[in-house]
């Protein structure tokens, strides 16, 4: 009784105060620990979500929280009227686990969608020498984030649809090679991707596709712009997921997992595309500040000792094999790589299956109707995995014998 009423209690004051913007959520979560989280009514939940793959060390680790906690009482902002000690380390390491080297520089924002806004300004920036170079080709079905300028870059209709009219010059083509060649010549100032469309349900890439981008882009001097912002830091087997692939992009943007959950977004320019900007044509009051770059090094630096992006390698074929093996009928493939991990079903129950999921105390989510995503901690256990795999199961044959009933 007690409990309902708090419950209660906290979806009516979320649904009074809230931006009608968010869709009003299921729990109310208080605390983690690793891999779990718990809510306000002492639930425990296996966190196969990690804040969207955002918490690369899971919740309230050690490094993470010394970090913050260490940093706060020393400087927490300055303004980018003066440099910090973190902000120089974050920058010269991210070159170093980008492979950007000496001839890299970075942007630092405070989220993807900052990040792409800089790289779409670095994309205007390329003009060519006779200015003609105004066009940007990005994906359909492509995610970049929801501020106006990511918004004209994301390819998906629906999203845009109530914010008309988009930015200019953003054209978003079928992802395919053929398509490609078809698009891009000398007006195309830059082509942006995600090496695995993410939030479109964890969707690979064609074979070839990108060293076709890249062949394409370097012959009509287009920028190779690569949204890392979800499959980066690791998450895929790889710091980046470029790097699985042989191709060196012009630059990457990079957000979510970098700092284990604190806010902070960077663009990493490789070669001659770092120096494309000059001073005073962009900037962030918060950008690059102390602490968020403090912790970004702290999340780093532990990534790089734990081996945490070798563990992403071996923990995802572990999720992949274990979901393979389950032999569920449901279940139509397995996609993405590391442990970034698409489920594509059958049928279109995948937001059935995510809160049954939830009821048995798994979180996990469902970017379409017809696709899981999972993306744990980059510190998951077998163990973990295990369990992980146990509730699937269980939520999938309770979505399955339901759909069954329903059509009997
Ligand atoms: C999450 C995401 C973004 C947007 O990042 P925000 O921090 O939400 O602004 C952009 N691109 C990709 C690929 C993402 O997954």
């Amino acid at each position: 009784m007690s409990t309902e009423t708090q419950t209660e209690t906290w979806n009516d004051r979320f649904g009074a105060s809230l931006m009608r913007s968010l869709t009003p959520p299921k729990i109310m979560l208080e605390r983690g620990q690793g891999c779990r989280v718990w809510d306000v009514d002492g639930n425990e939940y296996l966190d196969f979500l990690a804040g969207i793959a955002v918490n690369s060390l899971g919740h309230a680790h050690p490094a993470l929280v010394e970090a913050i906690s260490d940093q706060a009482a020393k400087l927490v902002h300055v303004s980018n009227y003066f440099a910090t000690p973190p902000q120089l380390e974050l920058a010269e390491r991210l070159k170093r686990i980008s492979g950007a080297g000496d001839a890299g520089r970075v942007y630092f924002g405070n989220s993807g969608a900052e990040a792409n806004e800089a790289a779409f300004k670095l994309a205007r920036l390329n003009r060519g020498a006779d200015g003609r170079k105004t066009r940007i080709l990005a994906l359909q079905q492509a995610f970049h984030g929801r501020t106006m300028g990511a918004l004209a870059l994301t390819g998906k209709p629906a999203l845009q649809e109530d914010f008309l009219p988009m930015i200019p010059g953003v054209e978003h083509i079928e992802t395919s090679i053929e398509a490609l060649e078809r698009s891009i010549d000398d007006t195309v100032a830059a082509l942006i991707l995600e090496p695995i469309k993410g939030e479109a349900g964890v969707v690979d890439l064609p074979e070839g596709f990108l060293q076709a981008a890249r062949t394409l882009t370097e012959t009509h001097g287009a920028l190779l712009i690569l949204d890392e912002i979800q499959t980066g830091i690791g998450r895929t087997g790889a710091w980046f997921a470029f790097q699985n692939t042989g191709v060196t992009p012009d630059a990457i943007t990079v957000a979510k997992g970098i700092a284990g959950g604190f806010p902070i977004g960077a663009l990493v320019t490789f070669g001659a595309a770092s120096d494309l900007f000059s001073a005073g044509q962009h900037g962030s009051t918060f950008g690059g500040n102390p602490l968020g770059t403090r912790v970004a090094n702290a999340v780093l630096a532990e990534i790089e000792r734990a081996g945490l992006v070798e563990n992403a390698v071996v923990k995802g074929e572990r999720i992949r094999a274990g979901i393979t093996a389950l032999g569920s009928d449901l279940v139509e493939e397995v996609r993405g790589s590391g442990l970034l991990v698409g489920v594509g079903l059958r049928l279109p129950v995948a937001a059935a299956v995510s809160a049954a999921a939830l009821d048995r105390g798994l979180i996990i989510n469902a970017p379409n109707e017809s696709s899981l995503r999972i993306a744990p901690p980059l510190i998951v256990s077998d163990d973990e995995i295990d369990e992980f795999l146990a509730i699937l199961a269980q939520s999938m044959a309770a979505v399955a014998g339901a759909d069954q009933e329903t059509t009997a």
